[in-house]
């Protein structure tokens, strides 16, 4: 099961009140078996991610590298029998935008095609330059850097078709007196020079309130994530829809959101994609310390004594919150003992997964939203597709003979 490109789902589900749900998954082991048969029961749309951090030539810090990662979306998709998905790359961050950088993001953007990816987030949100004068100088890197990149993706995609994630304001990021958030100025300003360069963005990620990764108070307790700024997430949606843009909100760093309050409070016509990261890696410590206690107890030693010191450097000495932020780096370390686990454990991934990839599902709205892509996906096919509707205008024929009689 190849994923489909990621514009047709954006497209398709852009007007309505779902949430596709991307799941940053670090240890595919059973987890993404369990969230692509989430998706078939619920037929929902699906997107598979990994930011260039976790995933790059070199395997990131999971030891995935986009070959992998490709592999191992597209068994699970066939195992689980699910068609609706795209392969997705997340946080393609570029902190400079030179072009010695710009060349390494070009060699990865080259290994994500060839590994099949068909939605691509470029990420050059670190370059706003927080002492220009203009909101339109302070983005003039990362609207150069953008368009170079989006140029570069047209010309190696060949004709074929994508999603396009653009990035302003960086996610978490806070100055001396908090949470700085994008400003409705910003976001238009930022879409209408894209705009101005040919760029045709589906998505906008911008600050929000959100940050990544698990959420700690100041006692280093665990606390969950109520901080997203739904009233100022509504305000870029409709600024830059006056502005004439049709671009919605990609939501990053949901781990530790309820689900209830995404159910409830969420803007569903605002936000359209919800990026779920370390939620899956801690379902993952959460089963192997159940089922493999020696292996957990081994990564927890490694973790705690590979980062005790530059923890403590930033004042964070409680053993939960350093294993909390950073195990991710575990995922890489243990790869082979991660991908070589008891059946029984792999299958317990699985079902946890996709338990929790149905409440998601569920919250985000997006029971049923798979036949809304299949129907555009029908509506405009795509040039690949040589006999567009044969298998199609048949079966539906039928049923509709069925139900007149
Ligand atoms: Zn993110």
């Amino acid at each position: 099961m190849k994923p489909i490109p990621g514009n047709k789902i954006f497209d398709a589900l852009k007007d309505t009140n779902t949430i596709v749900m991307a799941t940053n998954i670090r240890m595919m082991n059973g987890v993404a078996l369990g969230v692509f048969k989430a998706a078939k029961e619920m037929d929902a749309a699906v997107i598979i991610e990994l930011a260039k951090s976790e995933c790059d030539l070199k395997g990131g810090y999971t030891g995935l590298t986009p070959e992998l990662l490709g592999k191992k979306s597209k068994e699970a998709a066939k195992k689980a029998g699910h068609d609706i998905w795209a392969l997705h790359a997340d946080h393609t961050t570029i902190k400079k935008g030179d072009e010695e950088e710009l060349n390494s993001i070009r060699k990865l953007f080259d290994a994500h095609i060839s590994a099949g990816y068909t939605s691509f987030a470029i990420d050059a949100s670190f370059t706003f330059d927080v002492n220009a004068p203009t909101v339109e100088k302070a983005l003039k890197t990362n609207i150069e850097s953008t368009t170079k990149m989006y140029n570069y993706l047209r010309e190696k995609m060949k004709g074929k078709e994508f999603g396009i994630e653009v990035e302003v304001g960086e996610i978490g990021y806070h100055d001396g007196r908090g949470n700085v958030k994008t400003s409705p100025e910003e976001a238009v300003a930022f879409i209408k020079g894209l705009k101005a360069n040919g760029v045709e963005p589906d998505l906008l990620a911008i600050a929000n309130g959100s940050a990544h990764g698990n959420n700690y108070d100041a006692d280093g307790n665990l606390i969950p994530q109520l901080s997203i700024d739904v009233k100022q997430t509504i305000k870029v949606v409709e600024a830059l829809k006056k502005a004439g843009f049709d671009v919605k909100i990609a939501q990053h760093g949901i781990t530790g959101t309820p689900r209830e309050f995404i159910k409830t409070h969420f803007p569903k016509k605002a936000i359209l994609k919800g990026n779920v990261g370390t939620f899956w890696q801690n379902l993952v410590w959460d089963v192997l310390k159940e089922n493999e206690s020696d292996l957990f107890n081994e990564i927890t030693e490694w973790t705690l004594n590979s980062f005790r010191k530059e923890a403590e450097n930033k004042g964070i000495k409680k053993d939960d919150q350093i294993f909390g932020l950073y195990s991710k780096k575990a995922n890489g370390q243990f790869f082979d003992k991660l991908y070589n686990l008891k059946k029984s454990t792999v299958d317990a991934m699985e079902s946890k997964a996709f338990g929790e990839a149905e409440k998601f599902f569920d919250a985000f709205n997006a029971q049923g939203s798979a036949e809304i892509v299949r129907k555009n996906l029908r509506r405009k096919p795509l040039k690949k597709y040589k006999k567009p509707g044969k298998n199609i205008k048949k079966p539906k024929k039928n049923t509709e003979k069925i139900i007149r009689n």
